[in-house]
């Protein structure tokens, strides 16, 4: 599995951060960037799909199943 943020949507809730911090991490203004190129590790797909479900400008999403 793989996620990508998209840096035009996201709006710099963090809230992606704070339910994954092993996926996304955050920049100086609080906008979103994929750790290790958006690979999901084994083990934290559903946890890559609560950041899908839980951001709030749909800026999350899964490129690869
Ligand atoms: S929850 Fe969405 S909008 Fe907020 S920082 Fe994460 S990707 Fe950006």
């Amino acid at each position: 599995m793989k996620i990508r943020v998209d840096r035009v949507k996201c709006e710099g809730h963090s809230r992606c951060y704070a339910l994954a911090p092993e996926l996304v991490d955050v920049d100086d203004l609080g906008n979103a960037f994929e750790l290790n190129d958006g690979i999901v590790p084994v083990g934290l797909e559903e946890r890559a799909q609560l950041m899908v479900d839980n951001c709030p400008e749909y800026a999350v999403e899964i490129v690869e199943g």
